[in-house]
């Protein structure tokens, strides 16, 4: 027998389990039967796919027993079994990234909330909620020998050969104080009809019954029973009539791991050329994952009711990853493999279609239930706008579908709303991109229009100033960035010539103080009170734009300098025209510069530098 120590996460990871989920522990039971239902996927696959193991004849089921004298409850499979490297791998080390995320995740959120475990699936180590020990007996398939893990969880486990009938693997928990209550027929009847009703497989559960004879009176013996307690159907296969909410909601627990419900679902059974059923969810708060680039995708595809993979990010575009379900195709081939799938006619006819389902379900969705759409846009606008950037053949259904906050309404407003509040002169959209919705509305770029009653839509993602102008328009309204130069040429009405004259030469001081820190310094028509803002030249990257591309080190890309526009009316610059004090020009230049920096969220080379200048103009 070898002792061996879990990797340091795993002791951590039961640690937070037992700690955060103990009020929902029952959940082990769900884990453990998906489990073996996974375990089972594999192997029933291996048959259909690998020559190797074609000969395996097998019923599939998961048997479940319990002994409330020994105080133990045994889950037993027939799925494709664990060698000694497998269990060391699977069971004593932390492999998969979405567990580390996972130990990460839970470190940050102080609550220790038991949803954000949910979304996560915590799997096998769930067990140590309401065991005290657990014994692992399997048996890979193909393989002779069997092997015996086992663990009270605390540190370390053993691992030494052992035996077993078939292919599979037996769990048989030795349940603590907490975890007896589950050695009772009724609870674990209940907890398969919750969790696991939809389980492909039976499940079967075996107890004894007390034995009565003809007299009503209880005899010493007991009756042995075996029952299917599950309803063990591919629910996607049902029809939609025979379905209740509570089938659906189970369903995606099941398949997402998550305890909350999902915001809403899609049921589609395609019958044309090419058959196939889809079920896809959406769910109501976005996966932990969303935004990691190893993210693990949520559509499982099956065909002919086979399982075939969990793992294949080309299922639905990437934009799409946080949809969870299931594709059952009829007409794949059993044995397909990734390479085939990603040229494969059929699979791109399914996902084609299946895009334009979620897409079409998610528009009635807005039309129909906009509160629900609100929740749904709070999660999910951000790889909408990814949509819209790489999904070409979908761009217009995404744009009826992307929402924007806004300079001139509350909540979330789409392209449609902001055309439909237009006047009539106007002939562009247009949006402001930054870094936070906050900063966005008190953007000075935004007086001009404010002043003119002219709406602007607020951009506060990274994606934005990517997305936007590849855009470029709705319909045949162009998509304007106000930060622009010449974009207030629309609303300024004729220049004030004599100003602009006048000022001409307070504004050449100002461009000579500041060097080449500076394109072209200007005098502004759009700023009301404050005193300067940056903008760009039409073809130029944002000041945004550049700062996402330095922090991807790209910063070599485009170094482009800003345009200082500046405000004639306003006092410093009044003040400056007044006297021809270089020193103060000096002051006036940079403190206008990087003022108009601070405000855009920018970073300023020389923070100290401004302070003293800014003193000095104060002190007068
Ligand atoms: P998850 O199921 O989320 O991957 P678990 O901790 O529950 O995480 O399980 C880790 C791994 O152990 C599984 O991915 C699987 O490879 C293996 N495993 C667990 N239970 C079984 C089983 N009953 N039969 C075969 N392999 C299993």
């Amino acid at each position: 027998m070898a002792v061996h120590q879990f990797q340091a996460e795993v002791t951590q990871l039961l640690q937070l389990i037992i700690h955060s989920l103990y009020s929902h522990r029952e959940i082990f039971l769900r884990e453990l039967v998906s489990n073996s239902s996974d375990a089972i996927d594999k192997l029933k696959y291996l048959t259909v796919s690998d020559d190797a193991y074609k000969s395996i004849a097998f019923d599939p089921a998961i048997a479940i027993s319990f002994d409330a004298e020994t105080g133990t409850l045994t889950i037993s499979d027939n799925g494709i079994g664990m060698d000694e490297v497998d269990l060391v791998e699977n069971l004593g080390t932390i492999a998969r990234s979405g567990t580390k995320r996972f130990l990460e995740a839970m470190a940050e959120d102080k609550r220790r909330d038991s949803n954000l475990i949910g979304r996560f699936g915590v799997g096998f180590y769930a067990s140590y909620m309401v065991a005290d020990s657990v014994v692992v007996t399997s048996r890979k398939a193909g393989q002779d020998g069997a092997w015996v893990w086992k663990s009270d969880g605390k540190g370390s486990y053993e691992l030494e050969p052992g035996t077993r009938d078939g292919h599979g693997t037996t769990l048989v928990l030795s349940m603590n104080d907490d975890g007896r209550e589950f050695l009772s027929r009724w609870r674990l009847e209940e907890l398969v009809k919750k969790y696991s009703n939809h389980v492909a497989y039976p499940i079967r559960l075996s107890y004894d019954e007390d034995e009565y004879d003809d007299k009503g009176k209880k005899k010493d013996s007991k009756i042995h029973k075996d029952e299917q307690i599950n309803s063990a159907q591919a629910l996607w296969r049902r029809s939609k009539s025979d379905l209740k909410n509570e089938d659906y909601v189970e369903f995606y627990k099941n398949i997402s791991d998550s305890e909350e419900d999902p915001l809403f679902w899609m049921h589609t059974k395609a019958e044309g050329t090419i058959e196939y059923t889809t079920l896809f969810y959406i769910p109501a708060k976005a996966p932990f994952d969303l935004f990691h680039a190893d993210y693990k995708p949520g559509v499982k595809l099956y065909v002919r009711r086979v399982f075939i993979t969990d793992d294949d990010k080309e299922l639905l575009p990437v934009y799409l990853r946080f949809v969870r379900g299931v594709i059952d195709s009829e007409d794949l081939p059993l044995n397909v493999s990734r390479e085939i799938l990603q040229q494969n006619r059929v699979m791109s006819s399914i996902r084609n279609a299946s895009v334009k389902k979620v897409l079409s379900e998610l528009k009635d969705l807005s039309t129909n239930d906009k509160d629900k759409y609100a929740a749904f846009i709070t999660e999910f606008n951000r790889p909408l706008k990814e949509g819209l950037y790489g999904d070409y053949a979908n761009r217009e259904a995404l744009m009826e579908l992307v929402r924007f906050k806004s300079s001139s309404v509350d909540g979330w407003t789409s392209f449609a709303d902001y055309k439909s509040r237009m006047g009539s002169e106007q002939k562009a959209i247009y949006f402001i991109a930054g870094d936070s919705e906050d900063r966005l509305r008190k953007s000075p770029l935004l007086e001009m229009y404010r002043k003119q009653g002219v709406e602007v839509l607020l951009c506060p993602d990274e994606i934005d100033e990517l997305v936007m102008p590849m855009v470029g328009k709705y319909g045949d309204l162009e998509l304007k960035a106000v930060n622009r130069a010449g974009a207030e040429k629309e609303f300024e009405g004729k220049r004030d010539e004599k100003k602009d004259k006048d000022l001409a030469p307070v504004i050449e001081r100002i461009k000579k103080a500041l060097g080449d820190e500076v394109k072209d310094v200007r005098l502004s028509a759009r700023l009301t009170d404050s005193p300067s803002c940056i903008v760009v030249d039409a073809d130029d990257p944002s000041l945004q734009l550049q700062q996402f591309m330095k922090s991807m080190g790209r910063a070599g890309d485009f170094d482009v300098k800003p345009i200082l526009e500046v405000n004639g009316d306003h006092a410093l610059v009044t003040r400056l025209a007044a006297s021809d004090d270089e020193a103060l020009a000096a002051d006036v230049a940079r403190v206008l510069l990087d003022q108009a920096l601070l405000v855009e969220g920018a970073p300023l080379k020389d923070p100290a530098d401004f302070v003293t200048r800014m003193n000095r103009l104060i002190a007068g």
